[in-house]
């Protein structure tokens, strides 16, 4: 929604006149249901401010949704299936697509079905899509839709065949993110817990969460 159309919804008392509810009922012509099948409903995840018609232009040079994630002056955007009956209030922008590349993985579990799991354990992760291994890298790659409301997830401790083991994450074009609570959306600087106290070395997160780009 519109900025600060939410917070004057919420304070606002409506008058019986405007609570009252006007139906409508039409058919939606053809042409219009085409159309939206051909829409996506996009944000910006950024805290600043941004050009909108910088970002119309540059998409329409370089759109190829299907290359990965698309990102502007280092915020991801976020794109969304609409099916044109929603209010734009409605459309919720929840996860972001990442292949995410787990290290140190034993080669025998470098299987989709590992992915899955390190999937189903990582409380961020919301679902795993493909997986893949690069014997080079030694990293099982594999694509996750990722719960953008936490922070990135640097690892996860698992126990396989009796043994436990820690799982390094890395993520590849990762956007701008914050070296201090690592929420994507903004940067350090602009992170509520930013102070000058807290040195840079003591970060939790850093540019060494960024993987290196997946092999063609
Ligand atoms: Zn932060």
């Amino acid at each position: 929604m519109a900025s600060g159309l939410e917070d004057v919804r919420k304070r606002l008392k409506l008058t019986c006149e405007e609570e009252e509810i006007a139906v409508f009922e039409d058919e939606i012509p053809a042409e219009k249901i085409a159309e939206i099948k051909l829409c996506l409903w996009g944000k910006l995840l950024t805290n600043k401010q941004f050009n909108a018609r910088a970002i119309k232009s540059i998409l329409q040079n370089i759109w190829k949704p299907e290359k990965g994630i698309v990102s502007f002056d280092g915020a991801i955007l976020l794109l969304k299936d609409i099916d044109g009956t929603e209010q734009l209030s409605e459309v919720k922008f929840e996860t972001a697509r990442f292949w995410v590349k787990a290290y140190d993985v034993s080669a025998m579990q470098q299987t989709y079905a590992f992915a899955c799991f390190l999937t189903s354990k990582v409380r961020s992760f919301v679902s795993c899509k493909e997986a893949t291994m690069y014997g080079v890298d030694k990293s099982l790659c594999f694509t996750v839709d990722i719960d953008i409301s936490k922070p990135l997830k640097r690892g996860q401790k698992v126990m396989v065949g009796g043994k436990p083991m820690l799982v390094d994450f890395r993520y590849v074009k990762l956007p701008n993110f914050c070296y201090l609570c690592g929420m994507l959306g903004h940067v350090t600087k602009g992170c509520g817990y930013y102070n000058l106290d807290v040195l840079e070395y003591e970060y939790q997160y850093g540019n060494w969460l960024r993987a290196s780009p997946l092999k063609s």
